[in-house]
């Protein structure tokens, strides 16, 4: 790896008091007031639909000014940098995320009687503290997507609509939706699935799909975050980074969801010790890939595939 392959990571330390508090607290300080907001969203008295919506929209404007506080890689940029692509992504993406949810929460609540019908066990606790119910549920749905991400990088014709996820040459949280719309779908639902399979309560799958969108944008985010004793469990910012690699060692690890256990078990854990280190430009996908720079022609790459990818 050159000089130049490196790039410029944020290796300094913060001295400014208030940048520096920002680096150290705000991975954890994000994870837990999202996860007290939902808790007191499912029930308290407000519809958890509007409580989910009004934490995402504060949690997005946090991420876009942390960003610019704390930027992980400066030449990835922030929201002054912003592309018509990433743009039109958003756009789409973020009320679709909204609409998926509301549709999700809505679907949810208005089936219960027939949710026993996908229930294979029978052993949910049900009476248990909500959050060791959500630590469960999360632990269950991270094996399931943990094999459907790996088979997205394996499976030729999953990868087909999968690297349209990996054609971000930067990372930033307005570029955390860039997914072909079936990868997104395919996600959350196998996820809420693998939930429904097991009984878990329709409150807790909700809890459980709002929480996951957040560390979602925080793993894309170009933020300067310590995760600290988190990085040994969580699939932490600086894993999904080196899942974003271009032909290095990372690129064929970490496709665990929120925590890394699924990539420990199946031996594709990888996160250099010093993260600063992480290669940052570029990213994407290698010289093999010619992509389109639109979000239409993105949309058409799974059918146009002889085009955009010459095999070696
Ligand atoms: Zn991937
Ligand atoms: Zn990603």
């Amino acid at each position: 790896m050159t000089e130049e392959a490196i790039g410029q990571t944020s290796s300094v330390t913060w001295s400014d008091p208030l940048r520096a508090f920002a680096h150290r607290y705000s991975y954890v300080g994000v994870l837990l007031t999202s996860i007290l907001v939902l808790w007191w969203g499912i029930e308290g008295p407000y519809a958890i639909e509007w409580v989910a919506a009004s934490l995402q929209i504060a949690m997005i404007l946090l991420i876009l000014g942390l960003e610019i506080l704390i930027p992980f890689a400066k030449s990835w940029g922030d929201i002054r940098n912003l592309t018509r692509a990433d743009a039109i992504y958003f756009l789409l993406a973020a009320p679709l995320d909204q609409l998926q949810i509301f549709l999700l929460i809505t679907l949810l609540a208005s089936t219960q009687q027939y949710h026993h019908y996908v229930q294979v066990f029978d052993f949910w606790p049900s009476g248990a503290p909500v959050l060791l119910q959500l630590l469960l549920a999360t632990l269950i749905v991270d094996f399931f997507k943990y094999w459907y991400h790996r088979w997205t990088h394996t499976v030729h014709l999953l990868w087909r609509y999968h690297s349209v996820h990996h054609c971000l040459d930067r990372l930033e949280m307005l570029r955390a939706s860039y997914f072909f719309p079936l990868d997104i779908f395919v996600t959350v639902g196998l996820g809420t699935l693998s939930m429904l399979m097991f009984g878990v309560p329709y409150k807790i799958i909700i809890f459980h799909n709002v929480f996951a969108g957040i560390t979602g944008l925080l793993n894309h985010s170009n933020v300067d975050l310590r995760c600290g004793v988190l990085d040994v469990i969580l699939n932490s910012p600086g894993h999904h980074r080196a899942h974003h690699e271009v032909d290095l060692r990372g690129c064929d690890s970490n496709y665990g969801s929120f925590f890394n256990f699924a990539d420990r078990i199946f031996g594709t854990r990888y996160l250099p010790e010093d993260q600063s280190t992480l290669r940052v430009e570029p990213l994407g996908l290698d010289e093999s890939y010619d992509f389109p720079d639109t979000v239409l022609k993105q949309l058409a790459v799974p059918f146009r595939w002889r085009r955009i990818h010459r095999e070696a």
